[in-house]
């Protein structure tokens, strides 16, 4: 396939980027009929994998309330990393941001403030329960959910696929139907809890989707205290959907508490043909990440490896080449379409090897998951250039790479006369010869 339409299929999947948050089904198909239109078969050019950035793998949860995030829902009551078991007392209320309240100052209340005589943030808009009344008392002592303080009939949603119940008892609460409680079983260990609902629109034994409308938040059981008590249960044992962000360990021993909201960073998978190369030739890999969380910077590791494809060897480290890619939410940056980014990456073949065929992969780790990326698919994200077939980065010749040679190559985008800002040589002034620029940038 010419490198020209291969480029036009990359921008029409920037554009179909843009109006899509998340790898959808829908996504896909257009996906699909964009690379046909160009005789690329889509199930080979890429694949969407999920690369667990949680310890959970790609499960992780939508916000079960209308209008929010887990960022900016007004809190009341934080899940207590220090209890044993659920709504048990031991003097102290630790968040899943490390802030501990330990003084228990208000009589009726089950509330705590902290010895600086300030207010607690947790996710910044942290409202302490009602019974308290402000940001100063962190509550309550042995609570194993989050209470979300939203006005009576806010819609609110299944964190996730899955089956209803209404329970008249789960793990810690021995008097559900008194809350009117929609429990959902996500098959998988994990259960959610909703209490206090005005209303329940599902009905038991059905089988609904993540972000589908289940009741409207209330006081039912809890009059006057409008809010739903948001739990989430792992083969029986609650857990923080937030997570643990305080320094040091997580004080809350029961079960590891990972943070389920952000969804998974997944990647959009980039796989090589085998690969002719020499010791020292520059390996350009470029590849998309997907990262729809609204939270802000993900960072991934990249390893390499290299091995010989005919007759196959074993792989081989090139650590030299491992890096630490920060992937951010797509913002409409250069490169960036929606929620997806295409980094590019150089690399440089460091092993000892002799001219032939080879194969490359890479690992991304991220945090505990490792995926390799093997080169048996598609040749088209990955370019060899071998050393001495490419001119240098320093267009005009003054000792460096600089703005004055990035605009010499601007000049020259996408000119098929191969001027001299098409550093590889292939006939066109386009992202690679970027790649191969900011490589050398400042020193050809
Ligand atoms: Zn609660």
């Amino acid at each position: 396939m010419a490198e020209k339409s291969y480029w036009k299929a990359i921008r029409r999947v920037r554009v179909s980027l843009v109006t899509n948050n998340r790898v959808s089904k829908g996504y896909r198909a257009g996906m699909r009929r964009c690379f046909a239109s160009y005789g690329l078969a889509f199930a080979t050019f890429l694949t969407v994998v999920p690369s667990g950035r949680t310890s959970e793998g790609d499960f992780y949860l939508g916000f079960p309330l209308s209008n929010y995030t887990p960022d900016n829902a007004p809190i009341s009551s934080v899940f207590d990393h220090s209890m044993n078991t659920q709504y048990s007392k031991n003097g102290t209320v630790i968040a899943y941001t490390g802030e501990s309240g330990d003084q228990h100052s208000i009589t009726g209340c089950d509330c705590y403030n902290k010895s600086d005589g300030l207010r607690f943030v947790v996710n910044g808009n942290y409202t302490g329960a009602v019974s308290c009344g402000s940001a100063y008392y962190l509550c309550y002592d042995g609570h194993p959910g989050v209470d979300y303080a939203v006005v009576n009939n806010t819609p609110v949603y299944s964190a996730s696929d899955g089956v209803v119940y209404f329970p008249s008892t789960f793990p810690g609460v021995s008097n559900a139907q008194q809350y009117h409680t929609v429990e959902i079983d996500h098959q998988n260990g994990y259960r959610t809890y909703y209490l206090h609902l005005s209303s329940r629109v599902v009905s038991e034994g059905q089988n609904i989707i993540q972000g589908q409308v289940i009741g409207y938040s209330g006081d039912y059981g809890s009059p006057g205290a409008y809010h739903l008590h948001f739990e989430v249960q792992k083969n029986g044992v609650p857990v923080d959907p937030y997570g643990w962000e305080g320094i040091g360990a997580d004080p809350y021993t029961r079960t590891a508490n990972v943070n389920l909201w952000n969804p998974p960073l997944s990647i959009v998978n980039i796989a090589f043909a085998p690969f002719t190369a020499n010791q020292g030739d520059l390996l350009i890999f470029y590849y998309m990440i997907n990262n729809p969380t609204p939270y802000p910077v993900q960072n991934v590791r990249l390893g390499a490896q290299i091995r010989t494809s005919s007759p196959q060897g074993p792989w081989m480290d090139d650590p030299e080449n491992d890096a630490v890619v920060t992937v951010t939410p797509g913002t409409g940056g250069t490169y960036c379409g929606g929620t997806t980014c295409w980094y590019f990456r150089n690399f440089k073949t460091q092993q000892a090897i002799t001219t032939g065929q080879y194969d490359v992969r890479f690992v991304i780790v991220d945090n505990t998951t490792e995926q390799w990326f093997d080169s048996v698919e598609s040749p088209y994200h990955l370019t060899v250039i071998p050393t001495g077939a490419r001119k240098t980065a320093d267009l005009n010749g003054d000792g460096y790479v600089n703005m004055v040679d990035a605009a010499i190559m601007m000049h020259y985008w996408g000119d098929t006369s191969k001027p001299p800002a098409d550093i590889n040589q292939d006939g066109y002034v386009n992202v690679q010869d970027v790649s191969i620029m900011m490589s050398n940038w400042y020193n050809p």
